[in-house]
């Protein structure tokens, strides 16, 4: 099973093309600026079976690629990989992952090389939000955009330095969920928006 924060099935603010992202609940570390602070805490949220994410990923036909987010991802890599074995079995994809430990700390990692290898790229690091450029996907420049395969080896100026790009989806219950790596100015502005609310 899988513990997941959140979904969002197709979108174009994570990566090449239209792509489906899980972000898992759960993450060791707390960098200072992190965009998703509710998803640090390792509580129950909706545990769903890789089959029936991979399913829920997939419903929309057009989409041509995941993204795995969080939250940390390593941290349920057994679950994940499974996941993209079964969305695989039913559709070519990219994967992309995002992770805060460093590529080489991943060595015998429980679960670390089973999702490695379903993946094409990896960011790896965590958030310095000094270091915060204001390009690509990757958070702050400390960050490694890894290519594992070839496969997104055509979007690899665009996943380092590209446009930063941001959606806002309302949840049925009113909510809004952000989706990308948003631009500072936006992610400034939305901080201060939400310490006025608080
Ligand atoms: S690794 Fe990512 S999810 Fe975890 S605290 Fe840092 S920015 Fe947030």
């Amino acid at each position: 099973m899988i513990n997941v924060a959140e979904t969002c099935v197709g979108t174009r603010a994570l990566g090449d093309g239209l792509r489906s992202v899980v972000w898992v609940q759960g993450c060791p570390f707390h960098c200072r600026g992190c965009i998703a602070p509710q998803w640090i805490p390792f509580r129950p949220a909706r545990r769903v079976e890789p089959a029936a994410l991979a399913a829920e990923l997939l419903a929309d036909p057009r989409v041509t690629g995941l993204t795995l987010s969080g939250g940390e991802p390593m941290e349920q890599a057994s679950g994940l990989a499974a996941m993209v074995r079964a969305a695989r079995a039913e559709r070519e994809l990219s994967v992309i992952c995002f992770t805060g430990h460093r590529l080489a700390e991943l060595s015998g990692r429980p679960g670390a090389a089973g999702l490695l290898a379903e993946l094409d790229v990896l960011i790896d690091g965590r958030y310095v939000r000094s270091r915060d450029d204001d390009r690509g996907l990757r958070g702050s420049d400390n960050q490694r955009v890894h290519h594992l395969t070839g496969r997104l080896a055509g979007s690899a100026a665009a996943l380092e330095a590209g446009p930063r790009g941001a959606e806002l989806r309302m949840r049925g219950d009113g909510t809004a969920l952000l989706v990308g790596v948003p631009p500072r100015a936006l992610a400034d502005g939305l901080g201060a928006l939400a310490k006025e609310t608080a």
